[in-house]
Formats: structure tokens, C-alpha cells, sequence
């Protein structure tokens, strides 16, 4: 670690003397000084634990019980002088090391590019502009954007701030947020009332502020404390820490019953020790799933990444479970729903209703009124619709080749574009004006007002918010003569109505004069003092792919609800446009917040649309639904969105909008804020949770089968029909390398047609454990079958036990395919062609079964004979015979379920 410098105190000194001392300014750094300081102080980040070297990693996977007993077989055997049994079995234990290694890779591979993913962004002023860096280049002297839900991405000290309070526990343990401000403090206060500093990893509750730079990355007080911040998440789910635990106590039990028949064997049975032995090491061999949780990760990792590339992000795997029991998504409709491209339609004056052209965010584009264009110096009113839009305004307009784009929120942006194309002028036309002061937008009051002076004395609040809160807050409206005029609530809520109805969002503008010495604003200065210029109709379309994934959604018995701060209408318009069910019934916040518990909860279930609803609303929304039993997903992306996300079974936070306290509450992050990837989401979720029950439902029959061949022979006082080392060869080769292809298995046909599954529905299912009788036994019969079938022949034993062992590789291969297809029929032509994953492990499989059974210096080592071509023709019959009994088997509990439950008739 990097020596840390002893900073200056820049807690107690002045704004202007840090800035001064930083070498830095209000603006914002050039690009090249940024460049150039990067290149001095390193990037702004905790340096990583020390990662294990492979080769430990390779040796921490010896550290297990079963390879402990494993490497005393070996020894055991190789006292006995049984060379070619220890070789194996020492083959075995690297076999599964290397799979040990291979997994963790593959499951390290995947944490890491989610990681990558979530890398946090952090608004700066570069040469002025506002502009969004990974918050590693941060540099001293930067100047920082930030608002409500972030997280400190440095330390800075405080140039500004409006309403700032932060929430410093990860620094000092105190939960209840500070208030922060420019003031300096003492020299030797403590951290936690250094209100003058802004510190990394600590959370913006309220307001907005700006800061300059002090320190980054190991130089940051959380760097210098914790040094460093060990992120380590193992890639584990419920399920699968069960999976583990069962494989564990079954080890245990195994052993038991092992220990036991060596007793039962040696002095009831009087067989000779060596033979024995061998065969209770097969046995254990057989019985313990060995690769069944290497296997089970795997197939998460693969989860988590197939999600990624569909850009769900998912923070906490044991979402990857819930995700596929998901019974109802409740989803914002601005950015999620819609695609947040907004632009300005209309502008609603006391006298005309304009209406506005133009293309995306460029700040082109005519003003019309009754199919002519008009011009502001004959509509005056136009300029303040401008200047409103203008000036209460955070976001920035950029012209790149491609087009203009948007720095802050698209309404921001488009209000900008409107201001733009009013002024015909863009942004300087409001050069002469200065920002004072601020109360930024917030969910809760659904308005946001701005404080601007000019240099000749003149003052003005500006107000732009949703037209009731704005409304709320005026006084009068504006007259045709630019004075006064009674405010027309009535034609106002009308208009609101009109406009909303065709789904546009509105919002109302709001302005008043103030004197030149106001220059704090306080919600004091606007109660019934605003004079309302008018109102801005935005439209912003659905998307396409959301209309798709909603219906979807319905498809699979999940209910998609919209839960949306906009108005009533605008979001019955929308909601229309996307095909959310019943889209007439609305409730708003302010029914929700009249309903009891019980109350709403029926509601709730009932309802599709809420509007006008506020975090808090959330919070309630969830906890009813889930009072129904339903499994709820929830999406949010601001700081006041985080209890609800908490309390959803799968809190989902947008990641382009989103606040990093909404990401952080988060179970799963969309990386591109589209409503289609919680689709895709719910999907992957669902076939992840298949896959982790095709892979046990294959597996535990497969150890079942080869481990009741092994005790009924050992019982009966006979040869085994499979060695010892064929067993271990069974087991750990082809056995992991088939179970393998199922952690690739893609989403089954039926996957979004079937209903949601129940939230507690146990793993070990009765169908299951039917399931792994049926087979072993079955296993158990065609293998005892084909051996005494050979003996029969008169075959020697070597070769009778060859084709038992080679039948119940060919029973394997099968059942694998049965497998593929628990919700469906497995005899369709996609059954049959499989994927590429699946035929390259039965290939490999069936090449290597080939080798040890036909090549000499193998057989030699595995005691096999050449199988004659007839008794192999045999052995494949037994594999289909075997198949279509259970298929038939299958097709008969299906014909027992309810019609809509099964995926009999969807390919
Ligand atoms: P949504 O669910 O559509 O994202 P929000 O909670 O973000 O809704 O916004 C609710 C209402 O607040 C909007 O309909 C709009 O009237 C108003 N609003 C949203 N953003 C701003 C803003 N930046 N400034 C002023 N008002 C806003
Ligand atoms: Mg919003």
C-alpha cells in the first residue's frame, strides 16, 4: 500500500482557500491537468486484497473429506501393492481437483464481470462542462456533482450545498444523517462533525452540493481506516448451500454404511480383504455426489452470466432463485416502461395552446399555434416558457456527430431543447443570469424551484413540478398583457386532463419576481405567490420491446403493475399504449393512502395502475401485496425507493438513473433501465432453477443406481458386476462431464407459459424422490440384467462386467436426455438435436468409453474386454428401452396435471 500523505485540514479552511490550495477552480479542471493529476496520485480506488496465487488455489481443492479418504485408499491399495487401483484412484483426485479449480474460475470469471457492471459514475465539471467519469479517475481538485442517493466517490470538501445531509455510519457508526454546509470548522473537530467535508463511501441523504476534491482513493478516510474493503461474495443461493449441506451429512452417512459392510464383509462374509476393500471404495465413490455442488455452481455462474448479457446485473444471487418464483412486477413507467426519450409536445398558455415540432433533443424546431409558426416577439409568453425551462433546469445539452444528447434527466433535457428552440439561441441566451440558490426536485413534493439574479439587480424564482403541486403554489396567472390574472384552477385541471389523456406528461411553470437582496429560497417564498405561466405537455413514448416483454409476462402468470409518480391520465394513456390489464382502474397515492391495511391490499391486487404514488407508497404496496402471498419485484431508482426495494422478495434498481442507494438495496440492477430485461430476468431466473433441479434429478439417481448395484452385490456374496476402478471411472468421469452439460441447458420452450412457481415449494419434492427410486431401480435392473445376461453366454467376467459397466453409461446418456425436458415432452425433433453443449459432452463420453473399452494398454489398466458389436447393438436397446419407460412414466404424471400446467403442447 501506497504511503499515505499527511493532508492539510481543509475541514477548517475557507472554500476559497481549498480551491486555492488545490490548484483548482468552480469550472472544473481541464481535461489535460485531470489527465495529468491522475497520472500523479494513481486512480481513486481501495487497492484490492491480495489475490491467492493459482497453484494455492489449485491445492485448496485437496482440502475436502472425500479426497482425504480418497488419498488413504490410495495408500491402503498401494500397500496391498494393487499399483494400477492407487493410480487410479490418485487420477481421480486430480480429476476432481481440476474441476474443483475450473468451477471456481468460471464462477470468479462471473463475479468479476458483474463487478465491472456496477462500477460507479460521478458527475464533474470538466472544462466547465457538466460531464459523467468512472469514479476511479477522479482526481484532487475535481469538482463533484452530487445529489440525493448517491455515495461520496471521494473526499470532498463542501463549495456548495442545498439542503445537503449525509448519512455517515460506514465513517462514524452514526446512522442519522448530517447536515452539511460551506462553513469551515474547527481545526481538531471530531470526523463525524466535520460538516464542512463531504467523505467517500458516505450517503447523500438529502439535497444536492457540489465539492471539490481532497482526497482519493487509499488517501480517503474510509481508504485510510478499513484500508481496504474486502468485497468478497461467494457465489452460493439457498438452494445450493443446501444442495451442499445434504452433499456433506450424505458423505457422512455413506461412510457410515461403508465402514459397516467392510465390517460385514470381512468377518460374516470372510471375503478377502483386498477385494473388498476396493469394492467399499467403490462404493463411496459411487454414492457420494462429488461433482454435484462443483456442478451446481457452475450453473449459477452460468445463470448470473446469461442475465448479464441480458443486462440484469444481479447484486445478490439468491435473487437468481426468487427471481424465477416471481409472481407480479411492479414497474415505473418513466425510462422503464417508456423509453425516456422525452420531448416537448405543447405548451399550454392562458390564451393558446401551442403546439411544438422538432427532433429529439436538438434545440431546433418550430412553435406553432393553429397550423402557423409563430414567432416570441408576438407571443410573449413564449419567452417565459422559455426562461422557466431554461433556468430551472440542472441537465446539459452536448452536440455530438450522432446527435444531441442529454448530461442529467431527459425532461431536464427536453425542457432544455423547448428553451432552445423558443430563444432560437440555446443556452446563452440566458447567459446574464446566475443561479442563487435551489430546492431541488424530490418525489415527495414533485416540484423543483430555482433562485437567479442578473447583473442589473433583477431577481426571479422560477417553478417547474407536477401542475397540482405547482397549482398548489400560485397566487395568480399570467395575463395577455404579461401582468396578473386570477388563476382559472378549473380551465388548468381541465387542460391537464386533455393532455395527459393522449399519455403526454405535464408539467406546470411557475414564476415570481423577488427583490435583489433575496438570495436564499425557501418553500416559504413560493406558498401562493407564483404566478403560473403555463403548462408543457412531454411525450414520450412506449417501448417496443416492454409492450413484447409485458405481454410476455402475462403469458407466464406473472401481473405487471405500473407504479408511477406521473398524473392519473398520463399514466392510463401509457398504460393503454403498453397492455397492462384492466388499464381504467387507477389508484393514487392519495387513495392508497386512505385504504387500511386489508383494504388495500385487495386493492392492490386488483389494481394495475397507481399514479401520483410517492416512495412511501411503494413501501405499502409491497408489504400488501406480499400480505396475498404473491412474490413481488419491484423497481426504484431514488434514494427514497430503498425500503421498498429492501422489502420486495426482488428489489430491482435501474442503473442508468438510478441512485447508488437504490443499486445498493438492490437485488438485481438493469443496466439499461429497460422493462424487458426484468423479463429476461424472470426468464433466466426460472431456467436456472430448472437447471439446478435437472442436474440434482439427474445426478442423484445416477449415484443411487451405481451404489445400490455395488451393496446388493456385495450382500449377495457375489462378484461385482462393475469393478471397483470402473466405478470410480463411471462416477467421476463421465458422470460429472454429463451432469456438466445440464449447467448449459438454454430455457425450455414452456418456460414463460407455465405460472410462476409457489415461493415455498420445497426442492426434494415427492416427485423427486419417486423420480430417484424409478431410475436406480431401474439402473440397478438393466445393469444386473446385461451381467448375468454375459454370464449367461458364457462370457468370462471381465467382459460380463465390461458391458454392465458400458450399459449404465448408455442408461446415463439417456436419462440425460430424458432429463432435458422435465416440463415437456423429450420426443420432439429439438429434443433430439439438443444443443452443442450436450452432444460435445456425449461425444467425449462416448469416444472415452470407447477408448477403456477397446484399447488394450486401457484395458490393461481398467480390466475390460473387447464388447462384441451384437452385445452392443444389445446394450443400446436396453438405453432406449429404459428411455421410453420412463418417458411413458412421465407422460402419465403430466396427463395428471392441470392442462395449463404442463408444457405438453408448446413448441
Ligand atoms: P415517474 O414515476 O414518472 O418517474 P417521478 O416521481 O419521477 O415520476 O415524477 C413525478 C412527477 O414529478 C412528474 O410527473 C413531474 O410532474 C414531476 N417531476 C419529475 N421530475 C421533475 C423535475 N426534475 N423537476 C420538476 N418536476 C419534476
Ligand atoms: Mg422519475
Amino acid at each position: 500500500m501506497k504511503e499515505t500523505r499527511n493532508l492539510p485540514a481543509f475541514h477548517a479552511r475557507s472554500a476559497e482557500d481549498v480551491l486555492d490550495a488545490l490548484s483548482a477552480r468552480r469550472s472544473g479542471l481541464t481535461n489535460e491537468d485531470a489527465a495529468r493529476r491522475l497520472a500523479e496520485h494513481g486512480p481513486n480506488r481501495l487497492p484490492e486484497p491480495p489475490q491467492r496465487g493459482p497453484l494455492r488455489r489449485f491445492l485448496s481443492h485437496f482440502h475436502n473429506v472425500l479426497i482425504y479418504i480418497l488419498i488413504a485408499s490410495a495408500a491402503v491399495t498401494a500397500a496391498l501393492q494393487h499399483w494400477v487401483d492407487t493410480g487410479v484412484i490418485l487420477a481421480v483426485v486430480i480429476v476432481n481437483a481440476v474441476i474443483g479449480y475450473v468451477q471456481e474460475g468460471r464462477a470468479e470469471r462471473a463475479m468479476d464481470a458483474i463487478r465491472g457492471m456496477l462500477a460507479p459514475r460521478s458527475s464533474v465539471l470538466r472544462d466547465g462542462k457538466r460531464i459523467s467519469v468512472d469514479a476511479d479517475d477522479l482526481v484532487p481538485g475535481d469538482i463533484v456533482l452530487v445529489e440525493a442517493g448517491d455515495r461520496g466517490p471521494a473526499d470532498l470538501r463542501v463549495i456548495e450545498a442545498r439542503g445537503l445531509k449525509l448519512e455517515e455510519a460506514i465513517l462514524t457508526g452514526e446512522s442519522v444523517p448530517v447536515d452539511k454546509g460551506t462553513a469551515p470548522v474547527a481545526e481538531d473537530a471530531a470526523l463525524g462533525d466535520r460538516t464542512s467535508m463531504l467523505f467517500s463511501g458516505t450517503l447523500v441523504a438529502a439535497g444536492a452540493g457540489r465539492g471539490v476534491v481532497t482526497a482519493t482513493g487509499p488517501e480517503t478516510q474510509i481508504g485510510r481506516i478499513s484500508g481496504m474493503l474486502s468485497r468478497v461474495e461467494t457465489l452460493t443461493t439457498p438452494l445450493v448451500a443446501q444442495m451442499d449441506r445434504f452433499a456433506r451429512w450424505l458423505t457422512v452417512f455413506i461412510l457410515i454404511v461403508a465402514g459397516a459392510l467392510l465390517a460385514y464383509g470381512y468377518f460374516v462374509g470372510h471375503l478377502p480383504f483386498s477385494d473388498l476393500f476396493m469394492a467399499v471404495v467403490g462404493l463411496s465413490v459411487a454414492a457420494i455426489p462429488e461433482g454435484l455442488p462443483a456442478v451446481l455452481t457452475i450453473t449459477l455462474a452460468v445463470g448470473v452470466q446469461a442475465m448479464a448479457r441480458r443486462n440484469a446485473i444481479v447484486r445478490r444471487l439468491p435473487a437468481i432463485e426468487t427471481l424465477g418464483s416471481v409472481s407480479v412486477i411492479c414497474s415505473d413507467k418513466t425510462g422503464t416502461l417508456t423509453r425516456n426519450e422525452m420531448m416537448a409536445a405543447t405548451l399550454a398558455a392562458a390564451e393558446h395552446v401551442y403546439s411544438v415540432g422538432g427532433n429529439g433533443y436538438s434545440p431546433e424546431g418550430a412553435v406553432r399555434w393553429r397550423e402557423a409558426d409563430v414567432h416570441p416577439d408576438e407571443h410573449r409568453v413564449l419567452m417565459e416558457f422559455a426562461r422557466a425551462a431554461g433556468l430551472c433546469n440542472d441537465a446539459m445539452l452536448h452536440a455530438h456527430e450522432a446527435g444531441w444528447r442529454v448530461e442529467g434527466d431527459p425532461m431536464e433535457g427536453a425542457l432544455m431543447a423547448l428553451a432552445g428552440k423558443i430563444t432560437r439561441e440555446g443556452a446563452e441566451s440566458f447567459r446574464q443570469w446566475t443561479r442563487t440558490d435551489a430546492i431541488p426536485f424530490d418525489a415527495a413534493h414533485r416540484y423543483m424551484g430555482t433562485l437567479h439574479h442578473d447583473h442589473e439587480g433583477r431577481a426571479c424564482i422560477h417553478v417547474k413540478g407536477a401542475p397540482e403541486a405547482v397549482l398548489a403554489l400560485c397566487a395568480d396567472q399570467r395575463a395577455a398583457d404579461g401582468g396578473a390574472a386570477p388563476l382559472d384552477v378549473d380551465y388548468w385541471h381541465a387542460m391537464v386532463e386533455e393532455l395527459a389523456a393522449e399519455g403526454q406528461r405535464v408539467i406546470a411553470v411557475a414564476a415570481r419576481a423577488v427583490p435583489q437582496d433575496h438570495t436564499i429560497l425557501n418553500t416559504a417564498d413560493l406558498e401562493r405567490q407564483l404566478t403560473l405561466i403555463g403548462l408543457i405537455g412531454l411525450i414520450d413514448p412506449p417501448r417496443d420491446e416492454a409492450i413484447a416483454a409485458v405481454a410476455d409476462c402475462h403469458a407466464a402468470g406473472i401481473r405487471v403493475k405500473m407504479v408511477t409518480g406521473d398524473h392519473a391520465a398520463t399514466a392510463r394513456a401509457i398504460a393503454a399504449m403498453i397492455g397492462l390489464r384492466n388499464p381504467d382502474r387507477v389508484l393514487t397515492g392519495a387513495d392508497v393512502e386512505a385504504l387500511d391495511d386489508a383494504a388495500l391490499a385487495d386493492a392492490a391486487v386488483q389494481t394495475d395502475i397507481f399514479a401520483r404514488t410517492s416512495p412511501a407508497h411503494k413501501l405499502r404496496l409491497v408489504t400488501a401485496l406480499q400480505a396475498r402471498g404473491l412474490t413481488v419485484a419491484m423497481t426504484g431508482d431514488g434514494v427514497n425507493d430503498a425500503p421498498a426495494l429492501k422489502r420486495a422478495d426482488a428489489g430491482i434498481a435501474m442503473g442508468l438513473k438510478g441512485s447508488a442507494a437504490a443499486k445498493e438495496a438492490a437485488e438485481l440492477v438493469l443496466a439499461d433501465d429497460n422493462f424487458a430485461s426484468i423479463a429476461a430476468a424472470v426468464r433466466e431466473g426460472r431456467t436456472v432453477y430448472d437447471n439446478i433441479k435437472k442436474v440434482i434429478s439427474w445426478t442423484l439417481p445416477t449415484n443411487a443406481g451405481e451404489a445400490m448395484t455395488i451393496i446388493v452385490a456385495l450382500l449377495a456374496g457375489m462378484a461385482l458386476p462393475i469393478t471397483a476402478v470402473q466405478i470410480l471411472w463411471v462416477n467421476l468421469v463421465t458422470a460429472v462431464t454429463l451432469g456438466l452439460a445440464l449447467a448449459f441447458e438454454p430455457s425450455e420452450p414452456g418456460t414463460m407459459r407455465r405460472p410462476p412457481r409457489p415461493r415455498d415449494e420445497p426442492l426434494l419434492t415427492g416427485a423427486l424422490v419417486w423420480h430417484v427410486v424409478l431410475v436406480s431401480t431401474l439402473f440397478l435392473a438393466a445393469v444386473f440384467g446385461m451381467y448375468f445376461y454375459a454370464i449367461d453366454r458364457g462370457y468370462p467376467i471381465a467382459l460380463s462386467q465390461t458391458i454392465a459397466m458400458n450399459t449404465l453409461v448408455v442408461l446415463e446418456i439417456f436419462h440425460l436426455f430424458f432429463i432435458r425436458n422435465i416440463h415437456g415432452t423429450s420426443l420432439t425433433w429439438t429434443a433430439v438435436r439438443g444443443t452443442r453443449i450436450v452432444w460435445a459432452c456425449v461425444l467425449t463420453v462416448a469416444a472415452a468409453q470407447l477408448a477403456i473399452t477397446y484399447l488394450p494398454p486401457l484395458q490393461g489398466i481398467f480390466g475390460t474386454q473387447d464388447v462384441p458389436l451384437f452385445d452392443g447393438l444389445v446394450i443400446f436397446a436396453i438405453g432406449v428401452v429404459f428411455f421410453a419407460l420412463i418417458e411413458t412414466e412421465k407422460q402419465m404424471r403430466l396427463a395428471f396435471q392441470r392442462p395449463d400446467l404442463n408444457g405438453q403442447n408448446e413448441t
